[in-house]
């Protein structure tokens, strides 16, 4: 089969693929993207579902971001070109079914949080002092934790009470890094923390997909790229890539292409089967080979809960709920979407593995239909749906492997051999931005840095 030639190939329209073809495109290259979804976003685009009979376009899961990710919002406006962003942006409130209550003021930093903390609702003053203290703490100590530590040795480190663990920490936590807090890794849970709560107030708002993701990043990004040269192939799968005579070549569904450079923006078990071959024929590309295959992923299962059409429905935007397994309440956080072909709507998130993974989708939506009839008081449901994604993050325990975007690149340099292909490979995706847990910014971030990495 002869390939076509393409300057620099996108392997992966996910936010990090996105991010990658936006700055190629930006430094005036003409990237192929390629993908075997229909439409652009991975894991954070919106998809059909049927809900209370009507045919809706609902997220992959709940997505929820942070005022503190820069790299995502700069990018939603690169390509929103003058039209209005679909996203709503509130102030950071962290409320639960039990009472608890904590508001960030509008104040500068550090006080937004101190005079939160003095109106916070249904904590006592000991828990009040704690969460301060420990805050105080990380902060002097630069957020560092220490080597190897867990979000639960850590918090117990700097005296949380139990109860504050279980009402405020962990739900955080596990939101955050969807890993159990006695497995999660605390360093990375303090870069969040830093980041968020010891920022700025503005960095911890909630920035929240209105009314999907697709319309907020990964649509206008695909027309923005179209108009800025760049070729998109939906639907094309690429099986392999070989290294070529100048670069590489990558076997697709749609044949074969000659690329000079590659950002292979996948996730790492996907991103490992295609260079299986030829990274484990060069022994110095052995060590991130092996560092792809070490990630461990964990689930995360969505409920989507519709209300009669027309029936009134009282919500909070967001709500942490009791998690109470043992009555089959697995919800953790509940998030209002709104009214969709006049159905309320509510998306009830489940994190972090062993949760909900031998539950059939259908007892946890009966189950979480009940927990927030019970815990909210509202109506009866007349449709719930599971949205499960097996693998939807890496599990973020301080053992897991960091790479970044230059892995094999940095590893030709050291080798003395600049000219081969895998010196014009780079690496984007959630995983590749080590400091942060799998987020929208992570993926972003890295894809910017691995464009920047192939166009120099
Ligand atoms: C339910 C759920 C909830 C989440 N909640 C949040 C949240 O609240 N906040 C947050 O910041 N993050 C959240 N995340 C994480 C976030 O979605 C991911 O970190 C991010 O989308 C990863 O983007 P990516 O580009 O690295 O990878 P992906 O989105 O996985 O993109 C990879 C792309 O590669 C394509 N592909 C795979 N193999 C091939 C191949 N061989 N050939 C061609 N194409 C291929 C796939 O189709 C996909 O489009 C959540 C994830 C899930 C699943």
């Amino acid at each position: 089969m002869t390939a076509s030639i393409a300057p620099v190939a996108v392997v992966g329209a996910g936010w990090a693929g996105i991010a990658a073809a936006v700055e190629l495109a930006r430094g005036g290259y003409a990237p192929i993207v390629f993908d075997s979804a229909p439409a652009p976003g991975g894991r954070a685009r919106a998809l059909p579902i049927t809900l209370a009979g009507a045919g809706l376009e609902l997220d992959n899961g709940q997505h929820l971001m942070l005022g503190a990710y820069s790299a995502c919002l700069d990018l939603i406006e690169t390509v929103r070109a003058g039209a209005p962003a679909a996203m709503r942006r509130v102030r950071l409130r962290l409320e639960s079914t039990d009472g608890l209550r904590l508001v960030p003021w509008n104040l500068p930093a550090p006080y937004h949080l101190a005079a939160g903390l003095l109106a916070a609702r249904a904590m006592t003053i000991r828990e009040r002092l704690a969460l301060a203290r420990m805050l105080l703490r990380l902060r002097r100590a630069g957020w560092q934790a220490r080597p190897g530590e867990t979000v639960t040795q850590m918090l117990e480190r700097l005296g949380q009470p139990a109860s504050l663990r279980r009402r405020l920490w962990d739900p955080l936590a596990i939101a955050a890094l969807n890993t159990d807090s006695n497995q999660a890794c605390a360093q990375t849970f303090a870069n969040v923390l830093r980041d968020s709560l010891g920022a700025p107030r503005a960095a911890s708002d909630f920035v929240l997909a209105e009314p999907d993701l697709t319309r907020l990043l990964p649509e206008p990004a695909g027309r923005w790229l179209v108009a800025h040269d760049a070729t998109l192939h939906m639907r094309t799968t690429v099986r392999a890539m070989e290294p070529g005579d100048d670069g590489w070549v990558l076997e697709t569904t749609r044949g074969a292409f000659a690329a000079r450079a590659v950002v292979l923006a996948l996730p790492p078990y996907a991103a490992t089967r295609l260079l299986d071959r030829s990274a484990r024929a060069a022994q110095s590309h052995l060590p991130t080979f092996d560092a792809l295959e070490r990630f461990r992923y964990d689930s995360i299962a969505t409920v989507y809960l519709a209300w009669k059409p027309g029936q009134p429905v009282s919500l909070p935007r967001w709500i942490m709920l009791e998690e109470r397994p043992e009555d089959r309440g697995w919800g953790q956080w509940l998030f209002d979407r709104g009214e969709r072909s006049g159905s309320r709507i509510a998306a009830v998130v489940v994190s972090a593995r062993g949760r909900h993974d031998a539950i059939s989708p259908l007892h946890l939506a009966q189950g979480i239909a009940r927990q927030v009839r019970a815990q909210l008081a509202t109506p009866e449901v007349a449709d719930a749906r599971t949205v499960v994604d097996k693998r939807a993050t890496f599990r973020c325990t301080p053992d897991r492997p960091r790479l970044r975007p230059d892995a094999f690149i940095a590893a030709e340099l050291l080798a003395g051999r600049p000219g081969t292909p895998y010196a014009r490979l780079a690496l984007a995706g959630d995983y590749a931005h080590p400091r942060y847990p799998a987020t929208l910014e992570s993926a972003v971030r890295s894809g910017i840095e691995a464009a920047r990495l192939v166009m120099r």
